[in-house]
């Protein structure tokens, strides 16, 4: 956590047009670095991870981490107020989460991902709130949690033929994609801080492969490196940097939350980004 904040700040040097805007992520980044419940780790062997990558199960379905309400509530609480703040219109519906929480009809499970995607609507039947703000709210309070669980599995993932569009640890869907020496695709989770190859010519949203449903937008000037990488089957994008160009340049979720202008440009060509940022969420006028 300590290391985001630093990329953070020299993302920031890169952005200095948009600080003003990306200031909340500043105080994101600050409530996870000082959360300071026990970190608890899964303690899978390779083996048994790997028996449930063979059977197409991210790890945290079979072994979610114990999750304690009042451990992360000051998580949710912060990033429910900078919901409230880019978009006071969910306001009431977010005073409806905050009732169902306090009554322990809505608890911290309910934000897991689950084995395929994200959660089972429990928290939008609870609260109104629509699905894309869960989805934010949901990595933002879980993050330090499941990064810590599991962590010690990352290296059991090599050379495991996983396929899959959802993350192998988490189950969450990809924030953003890398593209990595040799041209390979690498995607990335803002849930877990996982990451996982991916094959270049075919949708991880949807499945649907070949080159003929890729839409690619392309960007250029100071933003060169960096593609929108949509889909004409879903309509679903990930916005990608090609790593070999940018040799410099920030953790995928930071990335992500650093180049709110390309979501702009990917929102007007009609597309949607599977896992919002907060400014995502912002109201449009
Ligand atoms: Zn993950
Ligand atoms: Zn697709």
């Amino acid at each position: 956590m300590t290391e985001l904040r630093q990329a953070w700040t020299e993302l920031l040097a890169r952005r200095r047009s948009l600080a003003a805007s990306l200031a909340p992520y500043g105080e994101m980044l600050e409530r996870w670095a000082a959360w300071t419940p026990p970190r608890r780790s899964l303690s899978w062997s390779a083996q048994r991870c790997r028996e449930s990558w063979a059977r197409a199960v991210p790890l945290a379905a079979e072994a979610p981490p114990p999750l304690d309400a009042g451990d992360v509530e000051d998580l949710l609480g912060g990033a429910m107020e900078e919901v409230a703040a880019v978009d006071p219109a969910r306001a009431p519906a977010l005073q409806r989460l905050a009732g169902a929480w306090d009554a322990g009809a809505i608890g911290p499970d309910a934000l897991l991902p689950r084995r395929d995607g994200l959660g089972d609507g429990s928290v939008e039947a609870a609260s109104g709130l629509d699905a894309r703000a869960v989805a934010f709210l949901s990595y933002a309070t879980l993050r330090p949690v499941l990064e810590a669980w599991l962590e010690p599995a990352r290296p059991h993932f090599t050379e495991v033929d996983w396929g899959r569009g959802v993350c192998p640890f988490c189950g969450a869907p990809p924030g953003f994609a890398d593209v990595v020496e040799g041209g390979h695709r690498r995607l990335a989770c803002h849930f877990c801080g996982g990451a996982w190859g991916f094959a270049k010519l075919r949708c991880p949203l949807c499945g649907v492969e070949g080159s003929k449903d890729l839409q690619r937008l392309q960007a250029e000037g100071e933003d060169a490196g960096y593609v929108i990488s949509g889909c004409r089957a879903c309509r679903g994008y990930l916005k990608e940097l090609d790593r070999r160009e940018r040799w410099n340049g920030g953790p995928p979720l930071l990335e992500d939350w650093a180049s709110p202008h390309l979501d702009v440009v990917a929102r007007r060509e009609g597309l949607r980004k599977p896992l919002p940022a907060l400014l995502d969420l912002a109201r449009t006028p």
